[in-house]
């Protein structure tokens, strides 16, 4: 067994792991114990790293179609870039350059990021080069260099301990960045006196620890800000000293923040001005850490939020000393690497700005190249526009999956559809985006490739491989440096020269001198020094260690080295309510899922948490729509609809429903979650407003529900579905299990099915052999089940018209069980068995296998946390479900 120490693939906490594997397999992933970002602790994405490299489902071999009748066929990687180059150099020569686009990924490393710039920027002369980091950081990049003159985040992991308070604000940490919650929460039990302030519509897990929440009303987050800052003015609790000599720009706020009154904005965001002023009080009295996430960014005034949220600390003195700092969360591993090497349409590499002359000659310099191009390139949601009106042709898309995570996705599938030519760079074969795909690349992914990431306190580390790429998969590197080799070739220019790299390091040496004096320079870092631990930019030549903290003295990147403070008047959300709908849709993260699934949606246990698509409502305005639990109701938008089943959650107000975001067409009926969201954007990040549209829920009434339960292997099983989930009006697809790996695919119609279809779908998912299969059917009821046996055990069942026996059958299969004991009743239209075998329950500690109903049982009996924990076990491995177990002691207790 060999041991090799990377970095976790999901989010941007960038926990340090290593990974163990046997004869060119993953078999193991533990936590580091020397990295800093997490110090040998996983959450249960990271903890479940080895179950997802081992699943199949991969994209093994390049494919190839010859136009977009025909399906795809295996080709060799040579004529396949040889094709992609003949194609593209084709529509260049014709159409110009930015005929063609690049859509690219924050989960991509460093060197794969840098060598896709410089293909656009450099050898093509196009500045179309988008990330989905579009859709994830872009409000905050240019809310740090609107307020401080460079997208730098200030602040560090470490200053959570220092903190004063803690100011949550558009962030599900407990969630989307659970092992920085364990600080938080180890920090809290090391200060009791420590504050922590939640700003969010939701009362999350992470709002529910709070001291102080403010679930303020979607997208009035710039109306607190301000009204903290008019209480801190009337209070005198700003830093008139820290204000005078290090910014600009004050008196004009301090005239708009005058009316916006605590008593005022208690109305606009509909939490009381008390609470305000007590945030505000806490706020200034620091050190203060902000520490926020996609309830900013993703909004048409994201940069706004941003901008006045840094204002409080400008205000306040709270930067650049321990425990006082903004601290944008990054969502995915390497969105900062992304933008170090200027990764998207409006950026140049090492942080330099497009619209300034100097930098773009500094670039054409470093590249080797007569200049770059000045017009910034589209955007994300511009960049798919112009595909569908036909003015980029060839689309390149790698390591992320537009067709699920983009809003509006009429528009974007459409431009799928219109394109001439779409390449797209991917590890996993089943993507939504991968159907759309006229050339597929297999690539290389996390355990498989080599590089760099950086985190969200700047920290870089090396990501490595551990094994080799299965079939033909390649690292993204090197595709895209042979691709440019050849297209360099095609269109008669020094590609070779251009791309002179054997290996990522030699692109790793190259980004590194390009950030030379620059604020995030690196000179003095390699891949040597990295290999002894990660380390925090900027880190110049002769520093021998980077910089846990950034502006301790006060002096920031500006002309004038100071920093600005932003005016900027509240906004409302881009799609008013009204009476047509009436509701404000959220959406946001699960603890267990990783954005749209292509990973953590392989692996069974991580649908133990959550297992089917669900809209979250309010009860009141459930009970005023007669909705029960469970019940399916249709989500309407301005731009599409869904059909989904409903749950009551009182972690949402009135008026205000909420949906994953990562349900997409793969898992639901339609164009999952994103066919509702909303594609305007913020005029300056262009970051569109995934956090909030206007909807309207209804209920449908779709009496005939089926259940096919299947096991097997959980990428094929899932494959087995895709042909049929488009051809209901309702249908879920998901798996479950923990040792064994079971599909459920749930559906509802108007009516039975035509039996040419019932057939069809017994037979792809087995439930045809009669020497295998139980069979019950009521024709006049329209009842038809079946389950399938084999040497004793249950492996399948299909439940028709009647579904009653779902759960505990679901079990059962799952857990491999004797089919003896139940032979009588596996075919019952009985909730239970009469043994009283029933379904687990949901699991709400994934990691120990503990079932929500266990733990209420135990509540019931008196027990608190500690108790618990000793009791089942719960929360005491990764701690994830720590805040949920907490919360359910408060709900339980509450209930007795
Ligand atoms: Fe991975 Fe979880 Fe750490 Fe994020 S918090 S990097 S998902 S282990």
């Amino acid at each position: 067994m060999s041991v090799v120490s990377s970095v976790c693939c999901y989010c941007g906490t960038g926990c340090g792991v290593l990974i163990e594997s046997d004869a060119g397999k993953i078999t193991g992933v533990r936590g580091d114990p020397a990295h800093p970002a997490n110090f040998g602790k996983l959450c249960t994405k990271g903890s479940t790293l080895a179950l997802s490299a081992q699943a199949s489902g991969r994209a093994l071999y390049p494919e190839l179609r010859a136009d977009k009748a025909s399906s795809r066929q295996r080709v060799s990687w040579d004529a396949a870039l040889d094709h992609a180059a003949e194609q593209f150099a084709a529509i260049i020569r014709e159409h110009g350059p930015d005929a063609v686009g690049f859509y690219i990924s924050g989960q991509l490393l460093t060197e794969d990021y840098y060598v896709f710039n410089k293909l656009a920027k450099g050898l093509i002369g196009t500045n179309n080069v988008d990330t989905n980091s579009r859709l994830c950081m872009s409000s905050a990049v240019s809310g740090y260099k609107a307020t401080l003159g460079a997208d730098a985040p200030p602040g560090c992991y470490d200053d959570i301990d220092h903190a004063g308070t803690l100011f949550i604000t558009g962030s599900n940490t407990a969630f989307a960045h659970p092992i920085l919650f364990r600080r938080i929460e180890a920090a809290r039990r090391a200060n009791p006196e420590q504050k922590l302030i939640v700003v969010d519509p939701r009362r999350t897990d992470t709002a529910v620890e709070a001291d102080l929440h403010l679930a303020i009303l979607p997208g009035t987050d710039v109306a607190l800000y301000h009204a903290m800052l008019n209480v801190m003015l009337w209070e005198e609790l700003i830093d008139r000293d820290y204000i005078a000599a290090h910014t600009d720009g004050w008196e004009k706020l301090r005239e708009t923040v005058r009316e916006y009154t605590p008593e005022k904005v208690a109305t606009i965001c509909g939490v009381a001005a008390a609470d305000i002023v007590q945030a505000a009080r806490w706020f200034a009295a620091g050190p203060t850490l902000s520490m926020y996430c996609q309830g900013l960014n993703q909004s048409t005034c994201g940069v706004d939020k941003n901008a006045t949220l840094i204002n409080l600390h400008l205000a306040t003195g709270n930067i650049g000393k321990p425990g006082a700092a903004p601290l944008s969360l990054t969502g995915q591993p390497n969105a900062m690497g992304g933008r170090e090497v200027g990764g998207m349409a409006h950026l140049l590499s090492a942080h330099r700005d497009m619209n300034n002359l100097e930098h773009r000659a500094e670039v054409a310099r470093l590249w080797g190249v007569d200049s770059v191009p000045e017009q910034p390139g589209k955007t994300a949601i511009e960049l798919f526009e112009a595909v569908r009106k036909g003015e980029i042709k060839a689309l390149w898309i790698a390591c992320t999956n537009p067709a699920q995570s983009l809003p509006n996705q009429k528009l974007v599938q459409e431009a799928l559809q219109a394109a001439e030519f779409v390449v797209v760079q991917e590890a996993f074969i089943d993507t939504e985006t991968v159907q759309f795909a006229d050339l597929l690349l297999p690539a290389a992914t996390w355990g498989e490739s080599d590089g760099t990431v950086t985190n969200s306190e700047r920290r870089i580390s090396r990501m490595r491989a551990a094994v080799p790429p299965p079939g033909e998969a390649r690292p993204d590197c090197r595709a895209v440096v042979e691709f440019a080799w050849k297209l360099g070739d095609a269109l008669g220019r020094d590609g070779k020269r251009l791309f002179p790299y054997t290996c990522p390091e030699d692109v790793f040496n190259e980004h590194r001198e390009s950030t030379r004096g620059r604020d995030l320079d690196i000179t003095g870092l390699s891949y040597a020094m990295l290999d002894a631990g990660p380390q925090q930019w900027p880190l110049p030549e002769g520093a021998t260690t980077g910089k846990p903290r950034l502006y301790e003295d006060g002096v920031f990147p500006t002309r004038q080295g100071r920093a600005h403070f932003y005016n900027a008047p509240y906004r409302p959300t881009a799609e008013p309510i009204n009476a047509q709908f009436p509701l404000h849709l959220n959406t946001g993260r699960l603890r267990d899922q990783w954005h749209g699934m292509s990973r953590t949606g392989l692996v069974s246990r991580l649908y133990a948490h959550v297992e089917e698509p669900l809209l979250s409502m309010n009860s009141q305005d459930m009970q005023r729509r007669q909705l029960h639990d469970g019940d399916l109701v249709r989500v309407k938008s301005r731009r599409g609809s869904l059909v989904i089943k409903v749950q009551a959650s009182e972690e949402l107000r009135g008026g205000q429903v909420f949906i994953p975001m990562h349900w997409g067409g793969r898992f639901m009926a339609g164009m999952g979650v994103n066919a509702l969201t909303l594609d305007a954007v913020d005029p300056v990040s262009k970051q569109p407003e995934l956090k909030h549209a206007a909807v309207q829920v209804e209920k449908v009434t779709l009496p005939y529900r089926r259940t096919i339960m299947r096991r097997g292997d959980g990428a094929t099983l899932l494959r087995l579905a895709q042909p049929y989930i488009g051809r209901f009006d309702y249908a879920s697809v998901g798996l479950t299990g923990r040792d064994n790996t079971v599909l459920v695919f749930e559906t509802a119609s108007v009516g039975p099915l035509p039996e040419s279809l019932v057939q069809e779908m017994d037979a792809a998912f087995g439930l045809d052999d009669p020497l295998l299969t139980m069979n019950y059917q009521d024709a006049r009821r329209g009842i038809w089940k079946k389950a399938r046996v084999e040497n004793g055990v249950i492996t399948g069942a299909r439940l028709s018209g009647e579904t009653a026996a779902r759960d505990w059958l679901k079990s059962l299969i799952a857990d491999g069980a004797p089919a003896m004991e139940v032979r009588n009743w596996l075919l019952a239209p009985v909730e239970q068995p009469p043994d009283g075998q029933v379904g687990r329950g949901r699991i709400v500690c994934n990691c120990l296998n503990v079932a929500e109903p266990d733990i209420v049982a135990v509540i019931a009996g008196g027990a608190d946390l500690a108790a618990l924990q000793s009791t089942l076990k719960c929360g005491t491995e990764c701690g994830s479900c720590v805040p949920e177990l907490k919360r359910m002691i408060v709900t339980n207790r509450v209930a007795v």
